[in-house]
């Protein structure tokens, strides 16, 4: 089920060997992490990039879009002359990622198969939130790929005259989560960033979900694109058993988050990711969750980055079994024993739906979404999840299809308001406003 768009497309690689990987890498992926084969994407997208086409690859949340540019970008730097200390030479390779958690996840990766690719390959994050002076001194040593979220690099090129480091030598860049980071608002520095980046450069584009105003920009950005679709767009994994529940009153979440918990409990070597629209209620829910014994935490963008670390640690350890997290945490967060995704407050776009949803089900395993919705609250959010089931040929429930037709019928009456889209919206204030309840 994969859709290419352009033209000269290479052929995909069936093996990790077709794909040109060094020695030391086929070892890590085959022995050390038993992945025997590429998967869809990964086959798909390597060939194109390693061919030096621009690509844009939209697959749904774990098809493994992280290796299919990894690889290949670390073939590309590993071709390149090394900078040597001192002759302020940037990064060969650029990723522009939406969180620090991604960035974390991303670099750790990067560190792991650069080593196996390379010995001499240098891999450097940098991210908001935490101390600048270290990132600085890193990338002064010398930095071959470089994992950074886009406001911080942005400090990064203009502090110290310009002296820490530069676009330059910048030859492949990534924009992962990309959909994601304009969402957020960063589309301006994505677009200062990659604007300054040579023209004969190589760029990738990830998604998970591909709206039209996504489109226009990855036109404006990459040339020549072969544009790789796999699997229905806005789509959900079929290893998810997707699960809507309807309430009449707010009040009663609670009781049935309760319920989904103790059935969940027994069997506690599964991770619980519950989700809630906004700061305060993440820490409210945890503290109610607490006080019922289930050992919680918090997970949200007014937290400081060191206790967002620890939190997501604790939790991929299981030392703390629930996670209750805002949109922050939805995408890019990849926990193998997450087995149960709980929307407790129902998410407020088709695109946060799946990708929320989208932490669960992840390379090849099974998981569960429960998303509470409460009528006559959450109305105007239904017609988008409805479509997002539909997408992942999910039968939608009947109730659930009813209040989705009577709002649509409301709202083109004129009788109701159409909720505010993730993307572009109402201008940068609105995404400025959202982004400090997140
Ligand atoms: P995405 O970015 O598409 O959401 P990731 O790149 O984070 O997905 O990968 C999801 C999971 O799948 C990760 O745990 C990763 O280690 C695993 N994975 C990646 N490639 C393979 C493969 N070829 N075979 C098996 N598992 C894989
Ligand atoms: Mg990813």
């Amino acid at each position: 089920n994969i859709r290419i768009r352009g033209r000269d497309c290479p052929k995909p690689v069936l093996t990790w060997a077709q794909a040109g990987l060094a020695k030391g890498v086929m070892e890590c992926l085959m022995e050390e992490r038993k992945f025997l084969s590429p998967t869809p994407v990964q086959s798909v997208t390597m060939p194109c990039l390693l061919s030096g086409r621009d690509v844009i690859a939209v697959a749904k949340t774990g098809s493994g879009k992280t290796l299919a540019f990894l690889l290949p970008l670390l073939r590309h730097v590993a071709d390149q002359p090394r900078s040597q200390m001192g002759d302020l030479a940037g990064p060969i390779g650029l990723i522009l990622t939406p969180t620090r958690e991604l960035a974390i996840q991303t670099y750790r990766e990067a560190v792991k198969l650069g080593t196996a690719t390379d010995s001499r390959i240098r891999v450097v994050c940098a991210y908001g939130g935490a101390p600048i002076a270290e990132q600085i001194g890193d990338l002064k040593r010398g930095a071959d790929v470089v994992v950074c979220t886009p406001g911080r690099m942005i400090d990064l090129l203009l502090s110290s005259s310009g002296k820490t480091t530069n676009l330059r030598r910048v030859t492949f860049v990534v924009l992962d989560e990309a959909d994601r980071m304009f969402d957020m608002g960063f589309g301006p520095q994505v677009l200062q960033i990659v604007q300054n980046v040579r023209p004969d450069r190589q760029t990738v584009l990830t998604s998970a979900t591909f709206p039209k105003q996504m489109e226009m920009v990855a036109r404006r950005v990459l040339t020549r694109p072969l544009e790789i679709i796999v699997g229905a767009h806005s789509a959900v994994c079929e290893d998810v058993t997707q699960v809507i529940e309807l309430f009449d009153e707010q009040s009663a979440k609670f009781l049935f988050l309760l319920k989904l918990l103790g059935d969940w409990y027994p069997a506690r070597a599964n991770r619980v990711l519950v989700f809630v629209d906004r700061q305060d209620s993440a820490d409210m829910l945890m503290r109610d969750l607490l006080r019922r014994g289930y050992p919680s935490q918090s997970l949200h963008g007014g937290k400081e980055q060191a206790e967002r670390d620890q939190a997501i640690s604790d939790f991929k350890s299981n030392a703390v079994p629930i996670l209750v997290a805002t949109s922050i945490a939805a995408r890019g967060l990849d926990v193998p024993d997450l087995k149960l995704v709980i929307n407790y407050d129902c998410p407020n776009h088709k695109e946060d739906y799946v990708h929320r949803v989208g932490r669960t089900g992840r390379a090849g395993r099974k998981g569960t979404a429960v998303t509470f919705i409460v009528r006559g609250v959450d109305d105007k959010h239904v017609p988008g999840i409805c479509q997002a089931l539909r997408a992942s040929r999910v039968p939608v429930p009947d109730d659930l299809s009813k209040l989705s037709d009577s709002f649509t019928a409301r709202l083109q009456a004129g009788q109701a308001e159409a909720p505010g889209r993730g993307f572009g919206g109402r201008g940068l204030d609105r995404i400025e406003q959202e982004r400090q309840l997140v």
